[in-house]
C-alpha cells in the first residue's frame, strides 16, 4: 500500500540538495537531517509554508520555532546580537547552541515562527546538508523536530516517516544524526542576563564560563514548550534509574548495566545522547508493556540526558 502522500525521498547529494531547494522555494515542506536530530524544513518568510509547519506536526500555534541559519550575517538580519550573542556565536557556530535574541520589526520572517514574540530563536547548524540547503536558497529556515508535537524526535529517516506518515513531501536522507539531542537553548536579555531555556549538547557550565551565572528566581517559569512537563512521549509507561527491568518492561542498558539494547556499552555519554532517541523509538516499537532506562549520571551532556527521560516518563 503507498500512502495519501508518499514521501519524496532525496539522497545527501548536489542533485538532492537541489531539489530540497527547489521545493522549499515553492513552499512545501522538506525534513532535513541536521547534527541534532532531524528538522521539518520550511521558508521561514512565508506565513503558508510555516502553517504548513504547525499543521503536519499538530504543534499548537504558541509554540515558537528555531529558525536556522547558513552564516551570522543571515543571523544578524534578523535579530540583535550584543557582544554576548557575538562571543557565544563565534564559539559554538555552527553547532548545537539556540540564542534567543530580540527580534527586528523589519525583519523578512513570517509572524508564526515566533508566534507573535517579540524575541527569536536562532541557531548555524553544523551539518553540511543542512548548511548548503540553506545557504542555495539564500534564506533562513524554521525547521522544529521533524515528528509529531509532544511525540519523540527523529533521529533517522524511519523515524520521521513513522511520526509523520502523510505530512512530510520531501526527506534528505543524511543517516543517523550525529548529536541525536535537540540543541541547547539560551535566552539572552536585554538587561544583561540569561537563562537556559533548554539543556542540551553545549552543557550549562560552559555557558556560565562564558556568560557568568545565570539569572535567579525564574527556574519555574515556562518559556520554551521544551520545558513543558510532558513531551518527548514514547507512548507508554517510562521507568527511570532502573539497574534491572521492571518485569515486563523492555530495558534499555546503559555502561555496564544491560538491557534489550544499550545506550552505550562503554558507558560513553555522548553516544548516549546520540543513541536515545533511537532506543526509545525501538523500545516504543517493541511489544513490552513499558521501558525500562538504565541511570546516567547527570554530569555535562548526561543532564540533558535525563531532562529529556524525565519529560518522557511523565
Ligand atoms: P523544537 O523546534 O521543537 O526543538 O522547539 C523549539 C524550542 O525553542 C521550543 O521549546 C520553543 O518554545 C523554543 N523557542 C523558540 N523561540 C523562542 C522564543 N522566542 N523564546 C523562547 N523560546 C523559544
Ligand atoms: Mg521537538
Amino acid at each position: 500500500m503507498t500512502s495519501k502522500n508518499a514521501t519524496e525521498c532525496l539522497q545527501a547529494n548536489a542533485e538532492g540538495i537541489a531539489r530540497a531547494v527547489q521545493i522549499l522555494e515553492s513552499g512545501e515542506l522538506v525534513a532535513v537531517p541536521t547534527e541534532t536530530v532531524y528538522g521539518l524544513a520550511a521558508r521561514a518568510d512565508s506565513p503558508e509554508a510555516i502553517a504548513k509547519i504547525y499543521a503536519a506536526k499538530g504543534r499548537p500555534e504558541f509554540n515558537p520555532l528555531i529558525v536556522h541559519v547558513s552564516s551570522l550575517e543571515m543571523a544578524r538580519e534578523l535579530a540583535e546580537f550584543d557582544t554576548r550573542a557575538l562571543d557565544l556565536a563565534k564559539r559554538y557556530w555552527p553547532g548545537p547552541l539556540t540564542l534567543v535574541l530580540p527580534l527586528y520589526e523589519n525583519a523578512p520572517i513570517a509572524r508564526a515562527v515566533t508566534a507573535g514574540l517579540s524575541t527569536i530563536a536562532i541557531r548555524m547548524p553544523a551539518h553540511p546538508v543542512a548548511s548548503a540547503i540553506i545557504e542555495q536558497l539564500g534564506m533562513p529556515i524554521a525547521a522544529p523536530s521533524a515528528n509529531r508535537s509532544y511525540g519523540l524526535s527523529p533521529t533517522k529517516p524511519e523515524h520521521v516517516y513513522a511520526s509523520l506518515v502523510d505530512d512530510c513531501p520531501a526527506l534528505v536522507d543524511g543517516g543517523s544524526c550525529e548529536a541525536g539531542l535537540e540543541s541547547t537553548i539560551v535566552a539572552l536579555r536585554a538587561g544583561g542576563t540569561w537563562r537556559l531555556l533548554r539543556p542540551g549538547p553545549i552543557p550549562k557550565e560552559a555557558l556560565s564560563d562564558l556568560l557568568g551565572p545565570e539569572e535567579r528566581g525564574s527556574a519555574e517559569q515556562i518559556e520554551a514548550p521544551g520545558q513543558l512537563e510532558r513531551h518527548y512521549s514514547p507512548g507508554k509507561p517510562l521507568h527511570l534509574n532502573r539497574t534491572k527491568p521492571k518485569p515486563g518492561d523492555f530495558m534499555i542498558g546503559f555502561g555496564e548495566i544491560e538491557g534489550d539494547v544499550n545506550l552505550s556499552p562503554g558507558g560513553d555519554k555522548a553516544e548516549a545522547a546520540a543513541r536515545l532517541y533511537d532506543c526509545l523509538h525501538i523500545a516504543a516499537a517493541s511489544d513490552k508493556a513499558g521501558i525500562s532506562v538504565a541511570p546516567i549520571q547527570p554530569h555535562g551532556i548526561g543532564k540533558a540526558i535525563n531532562d529529556r527521560l524525565k519529560r518522557a516518563a511523565a
